[in-house]
C-alpha cells in the first residue's frame, strides 16, 4: 500500500511534488439542486432556466431529493462519514453568469465528511488518497464571448445545476498519481451512477492545488489551477507548474498562493488572481433553506443499493480467475469493460460445468479481453460497447478452445473472422471445417509421410539432434493446415522416432 515517493530533481537538490484535488462532479439528475428546470446537455441557450435559476425576486429554492442521494451514494463510495446534520450556505460574489449575486454551497457543514481513495498505479501498486469532504453545490452560468465582437451573451442552462466538490488531502505526489486519482473517482461516480464523468462536456472538472518543499519541510505555499477539464491537461499543468516554482524557489524567491489558468494551447498555468484580491465571500447560512437532515435509515437504504464497486470487483476477479492485480484493475477500470467481461463469463459458466475449468476459462477469457479485443478495439477506434465482436461469441469462442474443438493458433484466425463479420464462432469453425484433428489415424498418417519424405533429417535426430523435433511438428501441423490437435501431434511423434 505504501509507494516510495519519487522525487524531482532541481540543480540544488531534489524537491517534492505535493498535490490536492477539488474535483467538481455534476450529479446525475433530470432537474437542478433547487429546481425543475432540465439539465440535459447541448440543450438551446437559456431553455432550461427557471424562475429561480435567474434568480428572479421573491423564489425559493427547494432541495431537489435525487441530488441529496446522490451526494450519499458518492460519499458511501469513498468510504466516507455521511453527516446527518449538513447547511447550505450563500457564498457572496458578482459575475454576470451569477443573478442572484450568490451561489448555494455548503462551507462549515457539507452533507460528507472524510474518506478515502484508493488508486490504482501503472506499477501495479495501490497508493490510498485521503478525501477531506465532499459538498453540493449549484454551477453558475456561462459567459459567451466569441458571438460577437462587441458583446458577451450568457447562457444560464448549467446555472443551478448540482454539482458535488470532491475534497481530497493534500496526499497526491506527482502528475502520474493525481491523473490516477481523477480516472479512479470518475470510475467510480459512473459505477455509482452519480456522474456521468464526461469531461469533454464539462460533467467533471478539476481545480488542481500544486506545491513544491525539500524532502522532509513542511508543506509549501501551493497555487490552484483552476477548471482543468482532461486528464492529460492534469499532467501537463501539474508539470510545467513544478517546474516553474521549483526554478522560482531555487532563484531565491518566493511563492505566491494564487490562482492560476492552465492553458491549453500553450501548454503553461498564467496567473489569473493573487491572494491579495482573494475573494471574501462573507458565507451566512440560506435563510430560504432549512439545515438538510438526513436519518441513519435513509443512509443504510442507500448503502443497501450500492453496486458492486470496482475495488471489490477487482479483488473478486482475482480471487476466482487467479488474474494479476494490474489485468484485473483495467478489467474494472471501466464500468463498460467489466461488465463485457461478466456478460462474457455468463455465457461460460452456461457451457463449462467444472469449477477448475471455468477458472481456467475465465482466466483465458481475461487474456483475450486484454489482449485481441483491445488491440481489435484500438485499431478501429471503438469502444467495447461498440465491439464488433459480442462477450456471449467472445465466450464461446473460449469454450470452442477450453474444449479442443480448435487450437490457440486457429483461434486468432477464427477471431479475426468474428472482428470481420460479426459471425458466431461455432458456425465459422463448422462452415470453413476449422475443427482439430485429434484422431490419431489421420495424424499417424501424416507423421508417417513427414519421416519418410525426410529421412535424413530422422537420422540426425535419432544422431541426437534434439532441436530436429520442433521441425516435425512443424511440418506436420502445416500439412495439417494447423488443425492437428499439438498435444497428440507430439506424444504420437515421440513414439515414433523412439
Ligand atoms: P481552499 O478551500 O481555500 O481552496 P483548502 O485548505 O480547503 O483551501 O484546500 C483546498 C485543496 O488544496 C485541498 O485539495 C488540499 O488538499 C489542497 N492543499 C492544501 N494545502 C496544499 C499544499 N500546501 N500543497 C498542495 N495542495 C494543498
Ligand atoms: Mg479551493
Amino acid at each position: 500500500m505504501t509507494t516510495a515517493t519519487k522525487y524531482l530533481e532541481g540543480s540544488t537538490g531534489p524537491w517534492e511534488l505535493v498535490i490536492g484535488l477539488e474535483v467538481h462532479a455534476q450529479a446525475t439528475s433530470k432537474a437542478k439542486l433547487f429546481s425543475g428546470a432540465a439539465t440535459t446537455f447541448g440543450a438551446e441557450p437559456n431553455a432550461q432556466v427557471s424562475f429561480i435559476d435567474a434568480a428572479f425576486p421573491g423564489m425559493l429554492p427547494v432541495i431537489n431529493d435525487m441530488c441529496v442521494k446522490q451526494a450519499i451514494k458518492t460519499g458511501l463510495g469513498l468510504n466516507a462519514v455521511i453527516h446527518k446534520f449538513s447547511v447550505f450556505d450563500r457564498k457572496n460574489y458578482f459575475y454576470p453568469d451569477l443573478p442572484a449575486g450568490y451561489q448555494i454551497s455548503q462551507f462549515k457543514h457539507p452533507i460528507v465528511g472524510q474518506g478515502y481513495l484508493d488508486i490504482d498505479l501503472e506499477n501495479g501498486e495501490t497508493k490510498r488518497i485521503g478525501i477531506t469532504r465532499l459538498h453540493l453545490e449549484q454551477d453558475a452560468g456561462k459567459s459567451i464571448h466569441d458571438q460577437r465582437p462587441d458583446a458577451t451573451f450568457i447562457d444560464l442552462n448549467r446555472a443551478g445545476v448540482a454539482l458535488m466538490e470532491i475534497v481530497s488531502e493534500p496526499d497526491i505526489r506527482s502528475a502520474e498519481e493525481a491523473q490516477a486519482f481523477v480516472k479512479k473517482l470518475r470510475s467510480l461516480l459512473r459505477y455509482l451512477g452519480t456522474c456521468d464523468g464526461n469531461m469533454e462536456q464539462g460533467s467533471l472538472r478539476a481545480d488542481v492545488n500544486v506545491s513544491v518543499r525539500r524532502p522532509g519541510e513542511d508543506l509549501g505555499t501551493r497555487a490552484e489551477i483552476k477548471n482543468v477539464n482532461s486528464i492529460r491537461f492534469i499532467g501537463q499543468a501539474i508539470h510545467y507548474e513544478a517546474r516553474r516554482q521549483i526554478e522560482i524557489l531555487e532563484n531565491g524567491g518566493q511563492i505566491d498562493q494564487e490562482t492560476r489558468l492552465f492553458d491549453a494551447s500553450k501548454g503553461e498555468t498564467r496567473s489569473m488572481r493573487s491572494k491579495e484580491d482573494a475573494h471574501d465571500y462573507r458565507y451566512f447560512p440560506d435563510p430560504d433553506l432549512p439545515p438538510l437532515l438526513l436519518t441513519d435509515e435513509e443512509i443504510e437504504t442507500l448503502r443497501r443499493q450500492l453496486p458492486e464497486l470496482p475495488d471489490v470487483k477487482k479483488k473478486r476477479f482475482m480471487d476466482s480467475f487467479g488474474l494479476a492485480h494490474y489485468d484485473a484493475a483495467l478489467l474494472t477500470s471501466e464500468i463498460e469493460i467489466a461488465n463485457y467481461y461478466e456478460q462474457s463469463l455468463e455465457e461460460l459458466q452456461k457451457k463449462i460445468s467444472s469449477p477448475d475449468d471455468l477458472a481456467k476459462s475465465g482466466k483465458t477469457l481475461a487474456n483475450w479481453i486484454l489482449g485481441e479485443l483491445f488491440a481489435a478495439l484500438n485499431r478501429d477506434s471503438l469502444t467495447i460497447v461498440e465491439s464488433k465482436v459480442k462477450p456471449q461469441d467472445l465466450a464461446d469462442l473460449i469454450v470452442l478452445m477450453a474444449k479442443g474443438t480448435i487450437s490457440g493458433r486457429i483461434a486468432k484466425d477464427v477471431f479475426v473472422d468474428m472482428w470481420e463479420t460479426g459471425a458466431n464462432p461455432e458456425v465459422i469453425v463448422k462452415e470453413k471445417g476449422l475443427e482439430q484433428v485429434s484422431d490419431d489415424s489421420a495424424i499417424t498418417a501424416c507423421i508417417d509421410r513427414i519421416l519418410a519424405e525426410n529421412p535424413d533429417h530422422v537420422a540426425d535426430y535419432k544422431a541426437g539432434k534434439d532441436k530436429l523435433f520442433g521441425f516435425f511438428v512443424g511440418k506436420v501441423m502445416k500439412e495439417m493446415a494447423g488443425k492437428a490437435n499439438p498435444t497428440v501431434v507430439n506424444e504420437l511423434l515421440k513414439k515414433k522416432l523412439s
